[in-house]
């Protein structure tokens, strides 16, 4: 469905979309914002003071050049000192800020839009860990949807983390816990997820402190997402459908719309092409050396814009890497290797995979996944880059870091059959089995078979007669014009 003008005189509805500062969060909500801007929306895109920067710095073209009439950019500060940097900063340092200082500005700029503006502020999409905006939104009566950037899984089991104390299983009685198998507590109470363990839990549970701050950030802002209009997740109802199903039971109105790239692919307007919103600088040549790749024989190694490694970590992945004598497209961020500004390969490493691998800092990780020559990717389980995968029929090699990222992996694993993990403690020669299974193997065959079958799925949901594509329209209905 799309809303336009009465003529001239009635201004177009105005969505005001706040996305939580970091790469994993700016992407979904872009790509969201883009698709109500083609709906007829009038679009502020408020993106942190330190993350605008950069976007111009990295000469990302649709914030350089943006051309798009009525899509306005807006910032705010994050609270956390400005520094003149390209690095990833610290998400929980981030949470707590944008929590405690984010209101204010955001009140203000609301208030400045609603003043100089001919058309005023209709609703707020916020970042489903920003819900200060709830607070914003009641204040100048417009509806509010919690945007969750992650999937229902990890949001049903935030759901019940109360649950979980209530039943003393949290917090951890002693750091112990982490290594001495208690993460493999089975826990069978939460609706439609069946063996799950305590491991699987977003990692900030991880912690003896009742009062622990990121424990009850998570928990705060899960809880006060149902205070509002809406609840969106980046998924699709064939995906997840039984934990939507008693989600619904629980939850305002649900929207399950993704994945998002299929749909924006969809649109036609030129600029879209240059739809990203990086806070690194592309390397755009990887596209010639992937050309000059056989079809599906490249095992693409990306672990996303947060996660860091040891040194010792990086060197067990290069040698499994060099040992599977695949090609490999691996990007390694500039900050992605903790206590060095630049990283070392092994000089062995880079001689003997010359012909093979190709290293670069970022890419366009979208097209990446779509390139015929990818046959596997080898990946850090955060939820974009599962959507994305799914989304281009990719099979995964998943290694888990934090927050969400180990329930992605095992319905990744274990429901959707579209990965294979491997170990947290990362050993060479694990890395090496596991890549030549999924390229060569058995296993591997099944794995691609369901990648494939899933690829479908997602292109159904974002069809046109799509559950995606309908529940777009009718969120736009019934919620983001509400009040229009
Ligand atoms: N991404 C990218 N190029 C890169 C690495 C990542 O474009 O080299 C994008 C990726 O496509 C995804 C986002 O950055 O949209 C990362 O989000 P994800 O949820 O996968 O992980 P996070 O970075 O939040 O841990």
């Amino acid at each position: 469905m799309e809303c336009h003008d009465e003529g001239k005189k009635s201004p177009k509805p105005h969505a005001v979309c706040i996305p939580f500062p970091s790469q994993g969060h700016i992407n979904p909500m872009l790509k969201l914002s883009i698709l109500l801007h083609s709906k007829g929306f009038h679009i502020t895109f408020v993106n942190s003071e330190y993350n605008h920067k950069r976007l111009l710095k990295s000469k990302t073209p649709f914030f350089v050049d943006n051309n798009f009439q009525d899509f306005i950019f807006e910032t705010i500060p994050d609270g956390l000192p400005l520094i003149d940097a390209d690095v990833t900063q610290h998400i929980p340092s981030l949470c707590l800020s944008t929590k405690e200082n984010c209101l204010t500005p955001f009140r203000e700029l609301l208030i400045k839009i609603n003043n100089n503006n001919s058309s005023p502020v209709t609703c707020i999409i916020f970042d489903g860990i920003m819900t200060f905006a709830l607070l914003a939104a009641q204040e100048i009566g417009v509806p509010s949807v919690s945007f969750r950037t992650t999937n229902a899984c990890s949001f049903m089991c935030n759901k019940h983390l109360p649950l979980l104390i209530e039943k003393r299983i949290l917090p951890l009685k002693d750091e112990s816990d982490i290594t001495n198998g208690y993460l493999d507590t089975v826990i069978d109470f939460i609706p439609s997820m069946k063996n799950l363990r305590l491991r699987e839990f977003a990692s900030q549970i991880r912690t003896t402190n009742i009062n622990d701050k990121m424990l009850n950030f998570v928990m705060g802002e899960t809880e006060r997402a149902s205070k509002a209009s809406a609840i969106i997740f980046h998924t699709f109802d064939s995906l997840e459908f039984d934990v939507l199903s008693d989600l619904s039971l629980i939850c305002p109105p649900l929207y399950t719309i993704g994945p998002l790239q299929l749909l924006t692919n969809q649109l036609q307007e030129k600029t879209l092409k240059l739809l990203r919103a990086n806070l690194w600088k592309e390397d755009e040549d990887c596209v010639n050396w992937l050309n000059s790749k056989e079809e599906k024989s490249v095992v693409y190694v990306n672990f996303g814009s947060i996660t860091v490694l040891t040194k010792e970590q990086l060197v067990e992945f290069a040698w499994g890497l060099a040992s599977s004598k695949k090609n490999f497209f691996w990007v390694i961020r500039s900050d992605a290797v903790i206590g060095d500004d630049s990283i070392i390969l092994p000089s062995e490493f880079v001689e003997e995979t010359k012909e093979r691998g190709l290293i670069s800092r970022w890419c366009c990780q979208e097209q990446v996944l779509q390139h015929s020559s990818i046959g596997a990717f080898l990946t850090h389980c955060g939820w974009n880059s599962i959507m994305e995968s799914i989304g281009s029929g990719v099979p995964m090699i998943c290694w888990p870091f934090f927050a969400d990222q180990h329930i992605n992996c095992r319905y990744a694993c274990d429901e959707w059959g579209v990965g294979m993990e491997i170990d947290k403690n990362v050993k060479r020669d694990e890395v090496e089995k596991t890549i030549r299974e999924m390229m060569d193997g058995d296993k591997g065959k099944e794995v691609k078979k369901k990648a494939s079958e899933w690829k479908k799925l997602a292109e159904e949901a974002t069809g046109i007669e799509g559950s995606s594509s309908l529940k777009l329209d009718k969120l736009v209905k019934d919620v983001l014009l509400s009040n229009y």
